[in-house]
């Protein structure tokens, strides 16, 4: 490796370098990350800091520990991950450098950067992010019977580029004084003319909607869930919403009266506003089961310590750091039998789609293509 170690804010000597470059090389690379422009809105990706300016650090003690730091490019949010790293290094010693921005950005850098990296690891959201990452040479296959007897196949690359770590569920919400469950079922029943003017809905930049649509494309065939878009659409309440936040809480604000966002979002919300007026329904359960997605990691193609990350992803895949996911970020355990918070438990169990995550990467393309045509911004 190089004795530069980049870091977001953990370092002594800065050197500012504008992010311009990185949207350049972005462009220059032909980096497909269309969840880009959403995430600087979103929770889960990058501070403002970081959106604006990078710290570009030498850091003569990563440097000096060698083999034993790990540094991660990170999209999740700081607060929400680093404590599980805290713990890690609090067992192992190995210290950890960690690098927070958004995913787009983060790619483009490890483009740019390629075998002189810093990077160990990429840790971030969504089996589409992860994809990409992987179809773009920036993760390299790994074995581990570790990670194939804590992480199911469903939410693993089948190649071993990459891992979920934890999962969310992309479900319906709703106004309990307006709507009552039982005229609630499936994604696509938000299509039907009954919900005009009453459904709200983020934008199709978002990773995550082209991951659900991909999974109906998977599911009903693209026909029918060209349809179906087109019927959101025509039943919108106001203009789609940039995360999944303001989404929720238009919906308590009684501007609409369903809504589809991630179930961790709610959760927060719940932690700040244990009153909050919007219910939580589990979507599809008479059918394929509500859609699930992955937070999750790989091991960067230039590291030169591929050892030390994939032990990480172990480490982060073990029943602690499971559990920690749990309680912490309000997101599912990955791994089966670990005990999730009484937040989650009070949401009641649900079928989860069986399908497997990548077809959210491979049908990507398609859905955004979809969502364009039928007029869904
Ligand atoms: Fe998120």
């Amino acid at each position: 490796m190089s004795l530069t170690a980049i870091s977001a804010n953990l370092s002594s000597t800065k050197l500012i370098l504008p992010v311009a470059v990185f949207g350049l090389m972005l462009g220059l690379t032909g980096c497909n990350n269309s969840s880009t422009p959403a995430e600087g809105v979103d929770a889960e990706a990058g501070t403002e800091q970081s959106s604006t300016e990078q710290e570009v650090a030498t850091n003569d003690d990563a440097t000096a520990a060698g083999g034993q730091t790990v540094t991660i490019y990170s999209s999740r949010n700081e607060q929400l991950i680093k404590p599980l790293l805290d713990r890690y290094t609090e067992q192992t010693g190995v210290k950890i450098e960690l690098v927070t921005d958004k995913t787009g950005p983060l790619m483009a850098r490890l483009q740019a950067e390629g075998k002189n990296t810093p990077a160990d690891m990429l840790l971030t959201v969504d089996a589409g992010n992860l994809w990409q990452a992987a179809e773009q040479g920036l993760l390299q296959p790994v074995s581990s019977t570790i990670l194939e007897a804590n992480v199911p196949a469903k939410y693993r690359d089948p190649k071993g580029q990459w891992t979920g770590l934890s999962l969310r569920a992309r479900t319906i919400f709703y106004d309990p004084s307006k709507v009552s469950a039982d005229q609630l079922s499936t994604y696509a029943d938000l299509a039907d003319p009954k919900w005009k003017g009453k459904l709200c809905r983020r934008t199709s930049k978002k990773v995550y909607n082209q991951s659900l649509v991909a999974s109906m494309m998977e599911h009903l065939g693209e026909e029918k869930t060209e349809q179906v878009i087109r019927g959101w659409v025509d039943n919108l309440a106001t203009d789609v919403f940039s995360d999944d936040t303001n989404l929720l809480e238009a919906i308590a604000a009684g501007q609409c009266e369903v809504g589809i966002a991630n179930s961790y979002y709610y959760g927060r919300l719940l932690d700040e506003k244990p009153n909050f007026p919007v219910k939580i329904f589990w979507a599809n359960q008479g059918t394929t089961g509500t859609h699930v997605n992955i937070s999750g990691a790989g091991v960067v193609t230039g590291s030169d310590n591929p050892d030390g990350a994939l032990k990480l992803m172990e480490w982060l895949s073990s029943d602690e750091a499971q559990g920690l996911y749990a309680s912490a970020d309000k997101e599912f355990p990955v791994k089966a039998g670990i005990d999730e918070s009484e937040m989650l438990k009070s949401w009641g169990p649900f079928k989860q789609d069986d399908i497997s995550v990548q077809k959210f990467g491979e049908l990507q393309t398609k859905a955004i293509q979809m969502m364009d045509k039928a007029g869904y911004k």
